[in-house]
């Protein structure tokens, strides 16, 4: 352990420049730039240690598109003898820079013992870790059992429908090859993210009957009553949410429970095109819509979480005049939640505890991140979120991640690799 711990310091200076040059490959997405630039990077530093890597271009997924083809590598590293697989994911992708930053955004730069840039905590830094851990890890042990893969992959933060769950179609994630997987996202590193909430995203239509705006009892306005589901939402449906609880250690704590968000609203008349200086045209609403985001708990099943919607609109139907609506699934991801007597999770929880002296916190995500496709379409249980880097940091201006951090995170992932893939 001492060793491990003693080699990662001495890749203090490589584990810098290796984020750095990471940040300064501006993969920004949307709409999803120098994918293949980064995955060529990537691949060119792991093939000294790793002989299979593939670069793959998910073809045919959502979001892969000619002039932004949506690029992946996977390398995988065998050891002396046979055991089973630990896979490091990061996503290669990052946010749009948006306003506000002191700092060049893409140039790595390095001051105060931190790392600067976009994706500097999310999640090239991780990446960084990881990588450095599985380095460190088998320059001291060669012949270790099992295999060590490491993937970067595109559109995290767009879905990863061009990332991780692309791969998990084709197999990459299957039990059968994987049996570990740590996805280093930043959540501290003294944290263990077990997994997270579902979502339930829906569109919801009242409808009405178009009239003259000054003779609104001729008609019937999806206005009014998209106003009554909203007041039903209001005084039956968040109090009953609010009121359910969770075993699963969300944070933050108010995401403790059962959340519903009102993504958008849209009725009557639409907006004016740009450049129309009149006046709005006298009608009664023929149409109003809201989309929401319905996060839910691993108490829950997803039928139920609908049908609960569906019981406000039923209700409505039979108690109010002229009620009528469409209800229109866009988006269901179940939630996910990793035993906390899996390998992987003792494996992380041990070296925490080495590492950094303390036992660490365990956290489930309030939003969904590449996990759900490891999980939903791979049907790999084992896997965790555990990397360097403060999560509030994620997607701000002057982002940056803590090069000790990194280190202590990079220590904790080769401590785990020892753990699952050294035993005798
Ligand atoms: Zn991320």
């Amino acid at each position: 352990m001492t060793s491990l711990s003693a080699e990662i310091d001495r890749r203090r200076d490589d584990l810098v420049a290796l984020t750095s040059a990471l940040i300064r490959i501006p993969t920004v997405n949307p709409p999803g730039d120098r994918y293949r630039e980064i995955c060529d990077f990537v691949a060119d530093r792991l093939r000294p240690r790793f002989p299979s890597i593939e670069i793959l271009r998910a073809e045919g997924a959502i979001g892969d598109v000619p002039n932004h083809p949506r690029w992946n590598v996977v390398a995988r590293r065998e050891g002396g003898r046979s055991g089973e697989t630990v896979h490091f994911n990061s996503h290669h992708d990052v946010v749009e820079i948006g306003s506000g930053w002191t700092v060049d955004p893409f140039g790595g730069e390095v001051k105060d013992g931190r790392v600067y840039g976009r994706g500097a905590c999310d999640m090239k830094g991780g990446l960084a870790a990881s990588i450095v851990a599985a380095e460190a890890f088998i320059d001291l042990n060669p012949g270790f059992a099992g295999a060590i893969e490491i993937s970067a992959t595109a559109d995290e933060e767009t879905g990863g429908y061009g990332g991780v769950a692309w791969l998990a179609e084709k197999g990459y994630f299957s039990p059968q090859r994987v049996q570990h997987v740590i996805i280093p996202e930043p959540l501290n590193k003294n944290r263990i993210c077990l997994g997270h909430r579902g979502v339930w995203w829906a569109e919801i239509e009242t409808h009405g009957r178009i009239a003259h705006g000054s003779m609104p009892f001729l008609g019937d306005s999806a206005i009014r009553h998209m106003a009554a589901l909203l007041g039903e939402i209001e005084t039956t449906l968040y109090p009953a949410l609010a009121s359910r609880t969770t075993a699963m250690p969300v944070v933050p704590p108010l995401a403790r429970q059962s959340t519903l968000n009102i993504n958008s609203i849209h009725g009557g008349q639409p907006e004016p095109e740009e450049g129309y200086t009149g006046f709005p045209a006298p009608v009664v609403a023929h149409s109003a819509r809201i989309v929401i985001d319905r996060r839910y708990l691993i108490e829950e099943k997803p039928t139920e979480v609908r049908q609960e919607v569906v019981d406000l609109l039923e209700k409505l139907k039979a108690t109010r005049p002229g009620f009528s609506y469409e209800l229109r699934d866009l988006w269901t991801i179940p939630p996910t939640m990793t035993d906390k007597a899996a390998p992987v999770v003792r494996a992380v929880d041990k070296a925490i505890t080495q590492v950094l002296g303390l036992t660490p916190d365990y956290v489930v995500s309030p939003g969904t991140y590449d996990q759900k496709h490891i999980d939903r379409i791979g049907k790999l249980h084992n896997c965790i979120a555990y990397g360097p880097g403060i999560l509030d940091l994620a997607h701000q201006p002057d982002e940056w991640v803590g090069i000790d951090d990194m280190l202590d995170s990079a220590k904790v992932m080769a401590l785990a690799l020892n753990d699952l893939l050294n035993q005798s």
